[in-house]
């Protein structure tokens, strides 16, 4: 879990959304849970709760869990383990394990 940052870009392994790829949008750290931009859309049903307000359905992404992804590399293009290094200025930063690239962090 400890790799994953938001806006990290990241492809889904498991499930209905297997193969696609984004953008984490948030990381429920406590929860093992991500939100994958565009993925894991779910219905919600909403009621107008004021007047000229419309109720409906609206969809939405859905946490999943974090072992349904793996961090994307813009390199190998393929979902890649992860490895965390110091750098020569002392800075944790993230390696793809496949090829050695950098993941940068996104702010
Ligand atoms: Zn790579």
């Amino acid at each position: 879990m400890g790799t994953f940052r938001r806006n990290d870009q990241v492809i889904v392994i498991a499930g209905d959304d297997r193969g696609k790829s984004g953008r984490l949008l948030k990381v429920f750290r406590d929860k093992d849970r991500v939100i994958v931009e565009r993925v894991n859309f779910v219905k919600r049903h909403t009621r107008a709760r004021s007047a000229g307000q419309q109720g409906g359905v609206i969809e939405r992404e859905a946490p999943m869990h974090v072992s349904n992804v793996m961090h994307l590399c813009a390199k190998c293009q393929m979902g890649v383990r992860i490895t965390v290094k110091k750098t020569a200025e002392g800075k944790r930063e993230r390696f793809c394990k496949r090829c050695g690239e950098l993941i940068p962090r996104v702010l």
